[in-house]
């Protein structure tokens, strides 16, 4: 058997820091990341036959579990006609329908392969609509790597401590107006300050890329007000929150009488393969080429094996998955805290729809900020996600990403994460 460490060593001598996306090297919790190779329902199994009860749900596509009968099925079947011609094909059309059906803010969609690719349309076709440069994101706001929105990122940059990035010109930087989050007066005072500069405001839907931060009462809805006030886009990514916290998203979930200009989806949309999209108002989409000047291409964009395993996952995504999703999050949210009370660590739970995530230290204060969520106990989450990962439990290797929960979450894989709550608390008071 060749052990987690072994493959970790030649990954490390291959790839740099042994793996292709940041977080997945442990850095913040430390210890030896695990090799998956296999993942059934709610369980992951490692390179060492170690079985867990999987909370990654492999950041959040994973709203069925893994390999979900109908998806493997799809995905197969597909694969099997050939696995992309290049050309369009029938499936891009029923994944866009469906898709269009659950969120009415989508009037036209565009296929691409990554949340990263998604986000980066976005912001081009806003500038391009608007005929301005200047962006505001928010702290601790996550819209994947493009360049102009790496600053004050959260999650795997929390995680790493880095503001930014290098090798961002500042050039790039300085057209990103970085403000903090649930702070319409700050989003004010930057049009203000900017006047017929500003192409768009992108926030996350719900944040949970600094750990879960709920936007406060109204919160999105000034956005909308304020963007629609100084002929600005508002930019809604539910990369993460997209499909995975109710049929329609964030916004449809939480907001009525008002309409983001765009949208980003991601994760859920292509069930477990690359797929993401963009899509919103008929007339900025139709900016996009071929119709109009924003250049925006993929080769693999629309790819049919992707676009298979979105539409069976969109279609089995029905009612009953998210009042079940719903409802494991409320069990294991409010048996974390009573575990964590029990050992009288101070925490707070923080959600945002079926999506939460635990921070330390900040029962007082609370958490409705990138700079709250920095200045918690951080250091106790080592410990926690150790002990937890002994106990057969994958948690997030880092304390600002949310826990995802899905489907194939049963009552014995949630009395199973809830077994291993109580040694984990006492790790995190220790
Ligand atoms: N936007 C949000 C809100 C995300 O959480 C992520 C990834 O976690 C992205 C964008 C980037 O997506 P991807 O990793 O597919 O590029």
């Amino acid at each position: 058997m060749t052990t987690n460490q072994q493959l970790f060593d030649t990954a490390s001598h291959l790839m740099p820091g042994g793996v292709n996306s940041p977080v997945r090297a442990f850095g913040s919790v430390g210890g030896t990341p695990r090799f998956m190779v296999k993942g059934e329902g709610a369980i992951l199994t490692d390179a060492e036959g170690r079985e867990y009860v999987d909370l990654v749900c492999s950041w959040g596509p994973a709203l069925l579990g893994h390999a979900h009968p109908a998806v493997i099925e799809a995905v197969q079947a597909a694969a099997a006609r050939g696995l992309g011609f290049g050309t369009s094909t029938p499936a891009e059309a029923e994944l866009a329908e469906l898709v269009v059906g659950r969120v009415s803010a989508v009037e036209r969609l565009r296929m691409v392969s990554t949340g990263t690719e998604a986000t980066m349309t976005a912001v081009r076709l806003a500038r391009g609509f608007t005929g301005r440069n200047l962006v505001i994101k928010f702290a601790g706001c996550y819209h994947g790597h493009q360049d102009g929105l790496l600053a004050a990122a959260g999650s795997g940059l929390a995680t790493f401590a880095m503001p930014g990035s290098a090798g961002v010109t500042e050039a790039t930087a300085a057209e990103t107006l970085v403000l903090p989050y649930n702070d319409l007066g700050a989003v004010e005072a930057a049009f203000e300050a900017h006047p017929g500069r500003i192409a768009a405001v992108i926030t996350e839907a719900a944040p949970a890329n600094m750990g879960v931060v709920a936007p406060g009462e109204g919160f999105n809805a000034g956005l909308r007000r304020i963007t629609e006030e100084n002929g600005a886009l508002l930019i809604m990514d539910e990369v993460l929150t997209g499909f995975r916290v109710g049929p329609g998203g964030y916004w449809a979930l939480a907001e009525s009488g008002w309409a983001p200009d765009l949208l980003t989806f991601g994760k859920v949309i292509g069930g477990g393969l690359p797929t993401a999209a963009l899509g919103g108002r008929r007339e900025v989409m139709e900016y996009l080429a071929p119709l109009g000047p924003v250049y925006q291409a993929g080769t693999l964009s629309g790819n049919p094996v992707a676009m298979a395993a979105g539409v069976a996952t969109l279609q089995n995504a029905t009612s009953e998955v998210y009042e079940h999703v719903d409802a494991a999050s409320l069990r294991l949210q409010r048996s974390l805290a009573a575990a964590l009370d029990a050992e009288g660590v101070d925490h707070s739970i923080q959600r945002a729809g079926n999506l939460f995530s635990v921070s330390f230290g900040t029962s007082q204060r609370g958490v409705a900020n990138y700079d709250d969520a920095q200045a918690q106990e951080s250091f106790r989450y080592a410990p926690f996600f150790h002990s937890m990962l002994d106990s057969g439990v994958y948690l997030p290797p880092s304390v600002f990403e949310a826990w995802f929960l899905s489907s194939a979450h049963d009552d014995a894989a949630l009395e199973r994460i809830e077994a291993a709550l109580p040694a984990a608390a006492k790790a995190a008071a220790a």
